[in-house]
């Protein structure tokens, strides 16, 4: 009896995504081994991201730019193979100019670390580049006019996972409407050979100390879909 059949729905699900994933990944091999892999031949991440981040310094694409202190690009490792997607800077990273810096930041640190996970195994942006005043939601048209920047971040590092944090993100990366709750530590393809696993803002985690240990949960889910 082919295994499809014996499993749950969800099972099925994650059978047939790790499946699709072993069979792109052979094909990128494959490719790589004959020098026919144009994404391999142009890697050099850093200077990529070193001169995007120079490009969008003084970006003025939406009103944020009034008030914000700095633009906050992104941080980690350029060569990393799990990314982590917030919503926006606040405060402090608004000041500092780096994301997560802030209390969330160091609950995220906190979290990455029991799941074992590295500083060098992850690179960290947000959907937007510059703090909304008071850390109010992003607007629409914010949305639309920073979000190509996230998506040319992802396309540099090209990450083996992507891991959104929150629901603002999670809905912004796969185009949904559905809640935090219901997507969180469900892989999800982004795009060929991306796999998306949605969970918690650790900002959240500090109003709802409960769900602390779904945030590791899903960051322990991050750290063996790495492995596997
Ligand atoms: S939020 Fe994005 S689009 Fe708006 S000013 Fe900042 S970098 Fe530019």
């Amino acid at each position: 009896m082919p295994i499809h059949s014996r499993l749950r729905p969800e099972e099925k699900q994650g059978e047939i995504l790790r499946e699709y994933l072993n069979i792109v990944r052979s094909f990128r091999q494959y490719l790589d081994k004959r020098g026919l892999n144009q994404r391999s031949k142009d890697e050099d991440p850093e200077r990529r991201l070193k001169e995007f981040h120079s490009s969008i310094l003084t970006c003025r694409g939406c009103s944020l730019y009034r008030t914000r202190t700095h633009l906050v690009f992104g941080r980690g490792n350029s060569g990393a193979k799990i990314m982590l997607v917030g919503e926006a800077p606040g405060r402090e990273e608004d000041l500092e100019g780096r994301p997560f810096v802030g209390a969330a930041g160091k609950l995220l640190a906190q979290e990455l670390a029991r799941a074992g996970l590295r500083n060098e195994d992850i690179y960290i942006a947000n959907v937007l580049k510059c703090r909304p005043p008071g850390n109010r939601d992003p607007l629409p048209e914010e949305i639309e006019a920073c979000l190509p920047y996230l998506k040319r971040q992802i396309g540099i590092l090209h990450p083996r996972i992507i891991c959104s944090l929150g629901k603002f993100a999670t809905q912004v990366l796969l185009s949904t409407q559905q809640g935090i709750t219901s997507l969180r530590g469900k892989p999800q393809l982004y795009e060929e050979d991306i796999i998306i696993i949605p969970t918690l803002h650790p900002a959240a985690c500090i109003y709802n100390p409960s769900w602390g240990n779904l945030l590791l949960r899903d960051l322990e889910l991050v750290k063996r879909k790495l492995s596997g």
